[in-house]
């Protein structure tokens, strides 16, 4: 049971465990408060049974995510930008049995539901007993992230305890216990949240949160940051690139910030030489991994020589996972150098998708495996990732499936047909545009938009251009090529 004992080892601690815009919980607080929660889970919730955790970056979130864990139980954490729609379905497809509310979701849960404020009360109610903690097998669920769908449904991935404990142990070899403060900027709905999150609570440092509203607020967003005097910043390329544009970033306002740990996206060298030469001495590492590895599963620190090249490594595979590059179509494996599909196997694998999708997910060696989608070679255990071969994209750090956004306008009134492609930007998508034939009379795409917020997250709404027909190929498909070259 790793995760309740690394929480439970702090349960005596003043040190800060979780700093936001609300204030600051020490360890003592935190595990006193998730424990009575803990024992509201253990009466009313079957054991095993997933518990939805809506919110941002409130107090109540670690509690919420810390009384789960203590009761044995897999949290789903369900960020307020993702609509009523998606989150219903999402709680319905986990078999969610309760959802805890750390702010108040604009929409009525489908499933009975804590609001904060009795879920604050009995977090920080003396009179309610603390909850021991529940005892629970590796191979156990931990918690439940989604991600976008191909199929045109968001995929729900069921990551265990030894998943997380595994991704845990190799992080904490890669950078080092550490001490100070972590900085997280991710929604916990995005797994490398986990990084900074659990991370913190496995070293008994501070997660120190930065709201969604910060982002666009350049002095709000560096007051927060200079409150928290972060050690380590876990961060997204996009993250660090707006982070960048302001000339106050740098190691005369934040001295204490010596590490940087990025993942999620393609980081380019450009990125890393802006970023060294306003953080001199800092030390910077790239990983990389799908949210269906757990987090990360390759990682290392970038050298001077790395920077000279074009391309950055995403690292040497982590000491709990095993990648091969295999021909995409056949599988075999392909000898070093040659450029293939990233596939992983080893303890980090998560148990698959809820429902009846296989994705990804197989068996080599009989041993449970994750074929990535992403392209990639090896040279010398550096692993190089560049591309996909699939559709699948980043945008500001967010993974997305247009073949989703695509489903979602044809769910639209007068939507006839609709087909996504990224506008790109020195090899950056920059924007989305969806170009879509509209049924007759139907002239507004701003009403289009408002049912697609409905529908999708802020992050996946495309702009959009109407046509009146979608180029085809000779084959009779959408003509993407085409799309590409009316942007
Ligand atoms: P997610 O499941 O949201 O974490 O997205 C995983 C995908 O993001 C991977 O399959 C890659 O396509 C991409 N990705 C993650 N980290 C990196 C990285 N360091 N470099 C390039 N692509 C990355």
């Amino acid at each position: 049971m790793p995760m309740t004992e690394w929480l439970m080892r702090f349960a005596d601690s003043d040190v800060p465990a979780y700093r936001c815009r609300q204030g600051i919980l020490r360890y003592r607080e935190l595990i006193a408060a998730a424990r009575r929660v803990a024992s509201l889970l253990s009466q009313t919730v079957p054991s095993g049974s997933p518990v939805g955790i809506y919110g941002h970056k409130e107090l109540l979130m670690p509690v919420c995510i810390a009384a789960c864990t203590l009761a044995g139980l897999p949290y789903l954490p369900i960020d307020r930008q993702i609509p009523s729609v998606r989150a219903e379905r999402m709680l319905r497809l986990a078999g969610a049995r309760l959802l805890l509310c750390a702010a108040a979701p604009p929409w009525t849960p489908p499933v009975p539901f804590l609001s904060s404020d009795k879920l604050e009360s009995a977090a920080f109610s003396p009179a309610l007993s603390p909850a021991e903690p529940v005892r629970t097998a590796p191979d156990d669920p931990f918690y439940l992230l989604f991600t976008s769908g191909s199929s045109g449904e968001p995929k729900g991935i069921r990551i265990t305890r030894r998943n997380a404990a595994s991704f845990l142990r190799w992080e904490q070899s890669l950078l080092g216990a550490g001490e100070g403060p972590v900085l997280n900027h991710a929604a916990f709905s995005f797994d490398l949240s986990v990084a900074a999150l659990w991370f913190s609570f496995l070293n008994g440092r501070c997660d120190a949160e930065l709201e969604s509203e910060l982002f666009g607020d350049f002095p709000a967003l560096f007051d927060a940051m200079d409150q928290s005097a972060p050690s380590l910043a876990v961060l997204t390329p996009s993250f660090a690139e707006l982070l960048l544009a302001s000339p106050s970033f740098g190691a005369n306002r934040f001295p204490a910030l010596g590490q940087f740990l990025f993942c999620g996206e393609t980081l380019r060298p450009q990125t890393v030489r802006r970023l060294k030469l306003r953080f001199p001495t800092a030390h910077i590492y790239n990983s990389y991994g799908p949210t269906e590895t757990t987090v990360a599963v390759t990682g290392c620190e970038l050298t001077e020589v790395m920077l000279q090249q074009p391309l950055l490594p995403i690292g040497y595979a982590g000491t709990r996972s095993s990648i091969t590059i295999r021909d995409p179509s056949s599988h075999i494996e392909l000898p070093e150098g040659e450029t293939g599909e990233l596939v992983v196997t080893g303890e980090q694998v998560a148990a698959g998708y809820l429902g009846e999708i296989q994705g990804g997910f197989c068996r080599i060696d009989s041993r449970p495996a994750y074929r990535t989608g992403d392209l990639g070679w090896q040279r010398d255990g550096l692993f190089y990732c560049r591309g996909r071969i699939d559709r699948q994209l980043k945008w500001r750090g967010l993974r997305i499936e247009p073949e989703e956004i695509e489903r979602c306008l044809l769910q639209c009134e007068g939507i006839l047909q609709a087909a996504v492609v990224p506008v790109l930007q020195q090899g950056r998508v920059r924007r989305l545009r969806a170009f879509v034939v509209l049924s007759s009379g139907i002239h507004d795409p701003q009403s289009i938009k408002l049912q697609l917020r409905t529908l999708l997250p802020a992050g996946m709404i495309p702009d959009l251009t109407a046509l009146p027909h979608l180029p085809l190929t000779s084959h009779g498909k959408c003509d993407y090529t085409a799309l590409k070259e009316l942007l």
